[in-house]
Formats: structure tokens, sequence, C-alpha cells
């Protein structure tokens, strides 16, 4: 039996790779005006990384990672999002010691070990900015401000902005007690996921798929309830600043994340036509996360999108540009004595940056025709022995039928 590409991971091919390229080009773009500068980091870190920073008790490490032992006996995991490497690269090359804020952003793909479905892979690749040095309600803006433009950019119209503050480690423990105990008074009744939540991971009720456990925790108490005034004062103030820049949001009370890592100000992009994985990118602030990897308290916010989800969506809702222009030449050499001379017209058309193609099979001049015409050339130079023999060229337009014989020279001229 051949093989296939493992469960949860996809193949991009080159049709759906150039759909990719856009996505790129445009993030990058953004981090280019916006003056994010790029990080790479490694596919895998210490395990110890991601339990410090996303949480021992979070289903991302609890059940998601992949870990293993490499021969060294060092335990590593691949990597299940980007915010932990990159704050972990933050403090590593000092970048705590150099003027604030540092803004960075990552490209690549993540792992977790999920259930795969349609927008939910095991192999799956962010984008991602983070900002850290800055507790500032207007780096959280800077932040939302950022993705909320990246999605219009590519054409997104009516993703909804959800916004929530998750409070801090001085505020959230009080709500958190209330939580279990809302929770403890119907344990029997919630799924086994939110029976162990009730315990561990109390914040995790609220975002159970679960209709029943969604009903259960309908009335469960509420986190704005509970926030220390510095947190209200935060939250309040990002609204203000979302409102003045006319970014359209709605307050979701029982948003929470899938990462402990987060304090105060947390977000999510949802699109509602692709179903129960409608989350297309979100973040928050994290001011733990750099101290909770060995380092001073640097506060930090940031988000990542999700590649697949996105071009998921936008298939859904129609928003690739249908425009697939024939472009380019193809060099149609017909006769093999004359593939020396033409390999050099070839690689001159190259030199001058043109998309030049020729034939590699001796194929006949019309499979040479038919092969320019399915590869979306739109010129065809034909190089025969007639047309050695006047010293020319035959140019066709594969859009208008039309043809023209003139020098190679003028052909090459007039394709540049
Ligand atoms: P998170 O790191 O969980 O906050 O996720 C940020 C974004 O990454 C989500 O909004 C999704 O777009 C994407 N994402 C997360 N998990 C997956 C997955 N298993 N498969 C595909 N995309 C994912």
């Amino acid at each position: 039996m051949s093989n296939k590409a493992p469960r949860g991971t996809r193949d991009i091919l080159p049709q759906e790779a150039s759909r990719w390229h856009f996505l790129e080009e445009r993030f990058k773009k953004l981090c280019y005006i916006y003056d994010f500068a790029e990080i790479r980091t490694p596919l895998f870190e210490e395990t110890e990384l991601f339990v410090r920073s996303v949480g021992e008790e979070s289903d991302v490490v609890k059940k998601e990672m992949y870990t293993f032992k490499d021969r060294g006996g060092r335990e590593l995991a691949l990597r299940p999002e980007g915010t932990a490497g990159v704050a972990r690269a933050y403090l590593e090359h000092g970048m705590h010691n150099i003027p604030q804020p540092v803004k960075l952003f990552y490209y690549g793909p993540m792992f977790r070990y999920d259930r795969p479905q349609a927008g939910r892979q095991r192999q799956f690749y962010q984008m991602g900015i983070e900002v850290f040095g800055t507790k500032e309600p207007s780096a959280d803006v800077e932040v939302i401000k950022f993705t909320a433009e990246f999605f219009l950019s590519i054409g997104f119209k009516n993703l909804k902005l959800h916004l929530n503050s998750v409070g801090c480690l001085q505020c959230r423990p009080f709500y958190q007690d209330d939580l279990k105990k809302f929770a403890r008074g119907k344990l029997s009744l919630l799924c086994p996921d939110c029976q162990k939540r009730a315990l561990l991971n109390p914040l995790r009720l609220l975002d159970c798929k679960a209709e029943s456990c969604r009903e259960l925790m309908k009335d469960s108490p509420q986190i704005e309830d509970y926030l220390c005034k510095s947190c209200h004062g935060h939250f309040n103030e990002v609204l203000d600043l979302l409102k003045a820049l006319n970014v359209p949001y709605y307050v979701d009370s029982r948003l929470v994340r899938g990462l402990d890592y987060y304090t105060n100000t947390a977000f999510e992009f949802i699109s509602e036509d692709i179903g129960a994985q409608g989350s297309l990118g979100g973040g928050g602030r994290y001011d733990n996360l750099v101290e909770s990897c060995g380092g001073p308290a640097v506060p930090g916010v940031g988000m990542a999108v999700g590649v697949e989800r996105i071009v998921l969506a936008m298939e859904k809702e129609k928003l690739w540009p249908e425009k697939n222009e024939p472009e380019g030449v193809f060099l149609a050499i017909d006769g093999p004595e004359l593939r020396e001379e033409g390999l050099v017209m070839l690689y001159s058309m190259r030199e001058k940056g043109l998309r030049a193609e020729t034939d590699y099979l001796n194929r006949s001049l019309k499979a040479q025709m038919k092969f320019a015409h399915r590869n979306r050339f739109r010129y065809v130079i034909i190089f025969g022995k007639e047309e050695k023999l006047k010293n020319e060229v035959k140019l066709r337009d594969m859009l208008k039928g039309e043809q023209l014989e003139l020098s190679y020279e003028k052909a090459l001229n007039f394709l540049i």
C-alpha cells in the first residue's frame, strides 16, 4: 500500500499555494506598515516551556501536544502555538534590555493532536504578532486593530470581533472559585470533560461546545462582576479606543481562551459561515508569560490567525479574486535539432525576468500549443525549421489568437 499524508495533515498543492502566497503577502505587508519585525523560532522546544506558559491543565498541554524524547533523552514538544517560543527567544536574546516595546511577527506550522475535522488539523499554520514590554491599553488596541485590518484587507466584511477581559492573577481566582462553586451544584449533569474542568480549570467550563453544558452554565457568575479596579479600567480604555477608531466589537463575557497565559483582554474574530471551528484568529494580553518563562515581569499582548481556516472561510464566502490571467511565454521548439538554439532563447527570456517555459519531451508542435494553453501562457514563440530559415520566429498571442512573424530580438523586446 502506498503512503498517505498523516491524519490531520494536508498537502498544499500548487493551485492552493497561490492563495497562501496572497495571504502571506498581505500579512507581511501589514507587518511592515505596523512596524512588526519577523522572528523565526524552532518548530520544537523543551516541553517544559509549554507546560509553564500555556498551562499544565490546558487541553493543549494535557491532551494535544506532540511530545517526544530525543536520542539524548531531552523532553521536547512540537510547538502547539507560537507565543511561548517567541517569549522564550525574547528573553534568551535579552530583548527585554532594549528600548520597549518590541514588536515581532511570526509565521509557520503548529502541531496539536486533536480530532481532525473541517478547519481543525494536527498540523496547521498560524500567522501571529506579539508586542512585548508595555501594559498600555493602546498596545492591546494595536494588536486588535492590526487583526481587524488584516481581515478587511483580504475581503472579510462580516467577521465578528468578540472581546472580553479574563482578569488578572489578583481578581481572577475569586471568579474561578465562584465558578467552581456554581459548577459543583451541577457536577453530575456536566459532560466528563467539564467535570474535570470544574475542579482544575473552571474558566474552560464557559466554552464547552456541548449544548447541555452550555445550558447548565447559562446563568453562571459573570467575570465582569469580579474584575479588579485596574482590570476594569484597562478594559474600558481598550473599548473606548476601539470606539474612537471605529472598530466594531461585541463584549462576550463567556469568551475565555484555551491557553492559560492570557490576562485582561482576550479576543477572537469569528466567522459564522464555517461551522463549529468559526474562530479565524484570536489573542489577548499575557502579562505573566515572560515571568513564567523565567524572566522579569514583562507585559505583552499578541494574536494569531489560522491560515487553513481563513482559506476555508474565504472559499465559503467566495472572497478569492477569480482572476487567473494567462501570463508569460512558452517557447515551442519544433524539431530536436533546434533545441540548442532554442535553449539559448529560453534562458535569455528568463534573464529578462519573463515567465518562460519550453517542452522537455520532444512533443509535436500541436501538443506543445495545447500544453501552453493548459498552463496559461499568454504568448507562444514558435521556433521551427521554416522560421530558422527565415531568421525569424512566430509570436502568437494566445488570448487574442493573433500571430506575428518577426525576428527573435524584436519578439523579446515586445515581451519585455
Ligand atoms: P489559538 O492558538 O488556539 O488561540 O488559535 C488561534 C487560531 O489558530 C484559531 O483562531 C484558528 O484559526 C487557528 N487554529 C487553532 N487550532 C487549530 C487547529 N487544530 N487546526 C487549524 N487551525 C487552528
